[in-house]
């Protein structure tokens, strides 16, 4: 027999036609209704297994289609579908003509056994010429499955989103928490190494002097590591409701922030006129100082130049934050924005790798995409957009 597979997955079509022809029959696959009724037209088909949820025409229409012509009315029908279960939609399915309904995943021997019977049926009743369903009733019923399949989807998501709002506001706290506690051993050990260095320096030799320096540096790095991280982790939660904020003083609260870093490499930071913006003001100091603040830190020979300009674009400013430093190759542009991406070690350019990605979560927060452009050696622009009038997000 000539069997007609309709499912817009692939993988589902595979595993039917390769049960169908163990059994030895020819399987015919469509991804649609639309190809369905193009092969129809041009092959001898015996019977059609369809799905219902698919792109261009779905599986109810496919069987409304196929009754309406005088040609198939008589072609057995099996729906085969994962979403619509109730016995509301197999009411939909029958009145529509379909043979049988199945529900997926079916036992192979249910498919089987379901594909002899609507044959047998076939066969009993040559002629089934059962009058097609009027075409507004099934029109009124089929728009009423779907409404109602919309709205359980809905909900369905909705409580997604929840759970994955719930699951995310848990993840925050505990690395809140974790860094936090971190904190308290870690004030130790500097204590009481920097003691050590302090009451015993004379008394110990030049090795262990050096042991004590670098046991040093690790504990300073790791403050550093545990303040960034708790950044990270309080983007969300410690956001301020979004106000009209002047960028310019944004701007200058992120450049008085730098100003020991900037003093320290002869810097020069510029801007031009900035507007004011909707959103959450302490974010968008901490977006300018991490930006600024990588352009003075990644300089060449050259003493850091860093400016920053904007343009309005339809609906959003679009900024740009430009250096005349070291440059990034294109290959790393989209992973820098990555958590604890470096591509330098920490004894040239100091840092934790995590500046960046709180600054694509803060754009992003803010409902704006941020970018750089760059090559090796060239200096660096960071671009990013913030919407004219963002609203509060949810
Ligand atoms: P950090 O500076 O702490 O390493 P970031 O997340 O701010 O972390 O930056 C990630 C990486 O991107 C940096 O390690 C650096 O290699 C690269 N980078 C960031 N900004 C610049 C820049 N302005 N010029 C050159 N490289 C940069």
């Amino acid at each position: 027999m000539n069997i007609l597979i309709v499912d817009d997955l692939a993988t589902n079509r595979k595993l039917l036609h390769v049960t169908l022809e163990a059994e030895g029959h020819l399987a015919l696959e469509a991804n649609d209704g639309v190809e369905a009724l193009e092969i129809l037209a041009r092959e001898t088909v015996d019977a059609v297994i369809s799905d219902v949820l698919m792109p261009n025409m779905d599986g109810f229409r496919l069987c409304h289609e196929i009754r309406k012509s005088e040609r198939f009315q008589a072609l057995p029908f099996i729906i085969y579908t994962s979403t619509y279960t109730s016995s509301d939609d197999m009411t939909l399915a029958l009145t529509v003509g379909a043979d049988r309904y199945l529900t997926k995943p079916a036992p192979t021997g249910a498919v089987l056994q379901a594909l002899r019977e609507v044959m047998e049926k076939k066969a009993a009743r040559p002629v089934a010429l059962a009058p097609a369903a009027e075409e507004s009733y099934v029109l009124q019923r089929y728009s009423q499955a779907l409404v109602h399949k919309l709205e359980e989807k809905n909900a369905q998501l909705a409580h997604a989103n929840r759970a994955l709002q719930n699951s995310n506001e848990e993840l925050q706290q505990f690395v809140y928490i974790a860094s936090h506690d971190l904190q308290t051993p870690l004030r130790n050990i500097s204590g009481f190494v920097q003691l050590l260095q302090s009451n015993y320096a004379q008394v110990l030799d030049e090795q262990a002097n050096d042991w004590i320096r670098r046991t040093v540096q690790s504990v300073e790095l790791m403050h550093i590591l545990i303040r960034d991280v708790l950044a990270f982790s309080q983007v969300d939660s410690q956001s301020v409701p979004f106000q009209p904020t002047s960028f310019r003083e944004v701007f200058d609260d992120a450049v008085a922030r730098l100003g020991a870093s900037i003093r320290d490499a002869g810097g020069q930071i510029t801007c031009d006129e900035l507007p004011t913006v909707t959103g959450d003001r302490p974010q968008l100091v901490q977006l300018m100082e991490n930006l600024i603040g990588n352009g003075l830190k990644y300089h060449g020979s050259e003493p850091p130049r860093v400016h920053v300009s904007v343009e309005p674009g339809g609906n959003e400013w679009s900024f740009s934050v430009r250096d005349n430093g070291i440059g990034i190759a294109p290959k790393h542009h989209e992973r820098i924005f990555e958590i604890f991406r470096r591509l330098h070690q920490g004894q040239e350019y100091p840092g934790t790798g995590i500046g960046l990605s709180i600054c694509r979560r803060v754009v992003q927060r803010h409902g704006g995409r941020i970018w750089v452009e760059s090559e090796a050696g060239r200096g660096s622009v960071f671009h990013f957009t913030i919407p004219e009038r963002t609203m509060n997000p949810p």
